[in-house]
């Protein structure tokens, strides 16, 4: 069920570094999108355009200097990243490589104080949908990257956070892996419904994964289409040479 306010809207979001001189760069500039409850939309574009920056904000990781940031309708720009119901996966997982599967996963509601019962009742649940069963006992250094993955889904599932972030899941995994990977993420985000905003610079990765496409260059939103549309009509020359459709 759609509601009719988007899941996630940001409006003319922008943002600045001070660099190493003291000089001022801005690396957003008016970012604007939606993504609607149940979507998946790709931030998509070259190393270096804003869309880690623009992620973290979202995840409250980072503060954008001016724009709004609403999160189920409600403005979030105050609102700590540990209040604003989401779950996140990062390129590297994060995983701590002393703990076991089952610690991992269940880290973040041991800081909640979520008690042990339910605790147990969500790890079975997120190691269910994940097929995670096996692994619970094994360390990650125990594991083959695509199962790290799944770890890292599942720490991000166990708090029952219907958003996730995704910033390049799968850029460390072998291109066979990445295959399946995209296969997998894809039929978890449609099977529970979630509402995914996902980071990648990889362009088959959003062309095949994603409901919509933000394309970003330079701290800035070029175009935001489906992916067939975006193939077809490509807004300008810049993205219709990075997605590879014909001039
Ligand atoms: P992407 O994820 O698309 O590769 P990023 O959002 O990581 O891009 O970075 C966008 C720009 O912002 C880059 O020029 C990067 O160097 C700069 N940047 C990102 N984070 C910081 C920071 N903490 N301090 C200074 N500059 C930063
Ligand atoms: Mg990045």
């Amino acid at each position: 069920m759609r509601t009719p306010v988007p899941e996630v809207l940001l409006r003319s979001l922008s943002k600045s570094f001070t660099g190493t001189r003291g000089d001022r760069h801005t690396v957003l500039h008016d970012v604007g999108f939606t993504v609607a409850d149940g979507e998946f939309a790709a931030i998509l574009g070259p190393s270096g355009c804003g869309k880690s920056t623009t992620l973290r904000i979202v995840a409250g990781l980072d503060r954008a200097d001016s724009g709004e940031l609403l999160i189920g309708g409600r403005d979030v720009s105050n609102v700590p990243s540990s209040e604003r119901g989401l779950g996140m996966v990062f390129q590297n997982y994060a995983l701590f490589p002393h703990l076991s599967v089952a610690e991992n996963i269940i880290f973040g509601l041991k800081v909640r104080r979520v008690g042990k019962a339910e605790r147990n009742e969500r790890l079975l649940e997120a190691a269910r949908q994940l097929q995670l069963e096996p692994y619970l006992d094994r360390r990650p250094g125990q594991l083959s990257g695509g199962q790290r993955q799944r770890v890292a889904l599942g720490r991000a599932l166990v708090g029952g956070s219907r958003l996730i972030l995704m910033d390049e899941p799968l850029s460390n995994l072998d291109a066979r892996l990445r295959a399946d990977m995209r296969t997998e993420i894809r039929e978890l985000q449609q099977r529970l419904g979630l509402t995914v905003l996902y980071v990648t610079h990889d362009q088959v990765e959003a062309m095949t994964m994603a409901d919509k496409v933000i394309v970003m260059r330079e701290g800035f939103v070029d175009q935001i289409s489906a992916p067939e549309n975006l193939y077809a009509l490509p807004e300008n020359a810049h993205v219709a040479r990075f997605i590879g459709a014909p001039p």
